[in-house]
């Protein structure tokens, strides 16, 4: 490979996808704020004021809210509460 195809190459950046949000990003874009996510996962557990994280037991009525663990958002496609890093597959 010729010298001024390894730049081309270089400066051709490849996207990646992100395993946390799945957006495509390249390295150059990749701030400690590109990515928003939600760092616990979506669960299915009793919700309410006081008892927000309460397991839900055999004897619990079935209403049981699905909410982020991490925020307490209740709509799965609600945007992240935490910023960071995107992370490639490859990483
Ligand atoms: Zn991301
Ligand atoms: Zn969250």
């Amino acid at each position: 490979m010729e010298k001024g195809e390894r730049v081309r190459e270089r400066e051709r950046e490849r996207e990646k996808i992100c395993k946390r949000c799945k957006q495509t990003f390249t390295s150059s874009s990749n701030a400690s704020s590109a990515c928003r996510f939600h760092p616990s996962i979506f669960v299915c557990r009793r919700h309410d004021d006081q008892k927000r994280y309460y397991e839900l037991g055999p004897e619990d009525p079935p209403y049981a809210a699905k909410f982020y663990d991490c925020c307490g958002a209740e709509d799965p496609e609600a945007s992240g509460c935490t910023t960071s890093f995107h992370v490639s597959y490859d990483d």
